[in-house]
């Protein structure tokens, strides 16, 4: 299809189908102009005719970038993200940007100051979050892929409750010149799509080093080697659904009959991730914030934002103020070490390890849900952030109607391995 049918098709479904699943927070007034003009083109990219929804989080030059917040209410990106250049360059389409947590800060999709995601696989449950609108707007489908960002699960999460593929690539893979970071040292970009060869091609497009991101790195890391014998690694983490354990281990199986070689494998502080990962993430996001100070963009953050975002810049406060004696920060900057080393550890062993993106279900949109039970929900997701490695979350089935999404995580820069073993497994099917 070229893009012009494909942007037309999708603004109407857009039009039609977004009142109701509040995905879309801006839609891009000359998405059908630019694919007329892609498809005029003698020599087209290698995204031509894929059509783009963009977490709000990512600057796309003329449209509205507001993080979900409030406090960035009428901000128009003056520039666009790298990972933007880049898509456009290989003449992708963006046709919008989509809801999310605000700034990132949330599990769910119900931080956004502009309401919740539905979504749209179980009505009435939360997408997920933070890449709310991401995983959203693929599994509606109102775009062929999305781009989101995870700090701790962002993209994993939403992927899993909504039944897509979704990819956080290893740290540094991928520039973050352009994105809104919750926390600069565990954010990255990655691709949400319908199937692990359109995450895998749109990835390969976006990856790179920009030395406007001196943490990116140049890595030939998707290029997919045999598969045969990969040895798999099972991780066990205390506090998952029985019944979601069960059916990742039914998809183990499958590849056991192809040939893998499984074994269960431990990473001892695996259980110590969430305590981990937020004095660095409430303290960093703190130090970054400082600049929504209501005098170059939008409003005051303190004044302007919702509970959550309030809620880490006071934490942020506090944990900055008390780092002079080392308390939090630096203990969680030392656990997270151990626990780099402990996957490094087990990834000498091991190819890929494979275990459930979420431990339990979506819950229902407005539940009145603790604080520590939503950070609960990443408990599976922050490890991989953590250690540096790249993991994607694949569809894995479906119980009592809900979809399931299941990890494959490599080393870093093992995206080929990680990318081999999730087209095997989609290969066998459910
Ligand atoms: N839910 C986690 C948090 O609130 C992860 C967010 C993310 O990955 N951006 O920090």
């Amino acid at each position: 299809m070229n893009a012009e049918t494909k942007v037309k098709k999708y603004l109407d479904a857009i039009r039609k189908g977004n009142k109701k699943l509040n995905i879309f927070l801006h839609v891009n007034d000359k998405a059908l102009e630019e694919a007329k003009a892609v498809d005029k083109k003698s020599k087209k990219g290698r995204l031509h005719g894929y059509v783009f929804g963009i977490k709000s989080n990512i600057n796309v030059k003329g449209m509205i970038c507001n993080c979900g917040s409030k406090v960035l209410e009428d901000y128009r990106a003056p520039y666009d993200a790298t990972v933007i250049e880049k898509i456009r360059k290989e003449d992708g389409i963006i046709i919008g940007m989509l809801n999310m947590d605000e700034f990132a800060c949330g599990s769910s999709g119900e931080s956004s100051a502009y309401g919740a995601t539905q979504n749209p696989r179980v009505p009435g449950k939360i997408p997920g979050g933070s890449s709310s609108g991401s995983a959203a707007a693929v599994a509606a489908g109102l775009c062929d892929v999305a781009l989101g960002s995870d700090t701790g699960g962002s993209i994993r999460n939403p992927a899993s409750y909504c039944g897509v593929v979704g990819v956080k690539p290893s740290y540094g893979l991928v520039s973050r010149y352009g994105l809104t970071d919750l926390s600069m040292s565990l954010d990255q970009i990655g691709t949400l799509a319908n199937t692990v060869d359109e995450a895998m091609l749109v990835l390969d497009v976006i990856r790179g080093k920009d030395e406007r991101d001196p943490k990116s790195v140049d890595s030939s890391a998707l290029k997919i080697g045999k598969t045969e014998a990969m040895r798999i690694g099972v991780v066990r983490v205390s506090g998952v659904d029985k019944d979601i354990q069960k059916l990742v281990d039914t998809r183990v199986d499958n590849l056991k009959k192809q040939g893998f070689k499984v074994k269960e494998v431990e990473i001892k502080h695996i259980d110590l991730a969430v305590q981990t990962y937020y004095p660095l993430v409430y303290a960093e996001f703190f130090s970054g914030t400082r600049r929504f100070d209501g005098r170059r963009y939008g409003k005051k953050i303190d004044d302007a934002c919702g509970e959550e975002v309030l809620r880490r810049i006071l934490g942020g406060s506090e944990i900055t103020r008390a780092e002079f004696t080392g308390k939090y920060y630096k203990r969680a900057l030392e656990v997270k070490e151990l626990i780099t080393e402990e996957f490094k550890e087990v990834l000498k062993d091991v190819d890929c390890l494979i275990m459930p993106t979420c431990p339990g279900f979506p819950w229902k949109l407005g539940a009145a849900m603790k604080v520590e039970e939503v950070y609960a929900s990443d408990a599976l997701t922050i490890p991989a952030n953590l250690a540096g490695i790249c993991a994607v979350s694949i569809p894995a089935g479906t119980i009592r109607e809900m979809p399931i999404g299941m990890q494959v995580m490599a080393g870093k820069g093992d995206e080929g391995k990680m990318f081999a073993v999730a087209k095997e497994l989609s290969r066998i099917g459910l």
